[in-house]
């Protein structure tokens, strides 16, 4: 019943294409764990638009990329929502 601790994504700096790393343990954040929250949503309790979860063995965190999301011009890209 722990609270679940919410670390805040970092952006990548010098990468060719915009990359999360965790807050925590800095390791990448794959795109396919990075979701846009919506009302309601998988993560209670959670005020982040944008959450990523480490795929790290060892870490799990929660992060929340809504600050290293803003300083990329193109988010949707980083999402891989551009169709
Ligand atoms: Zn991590």
């Amino acid at each position: 019943m722990n609270e679940q601790q919410i670390f805040t994504a970092v952006a990548a700096e010098n990468s060719a294409v915009p990359t999360l790393l965790c807050g925590h343990c800095h390791s990448t954040l794959s795109r396919a764990k990075i979701f846009r929250t919506e009302r309601d949503t998988a993560a209670p309790g959670i005020d982040c638009q944008t959450i990523g979860y480490c795929s790290a063995d060892d870490c799990g965190a929660v992060n929340c990329c809504d600050e290293a999301m803003s300083a990329f011009e193109n988010c949707d890209q980083l999402l891989g929502l551009a169709s």
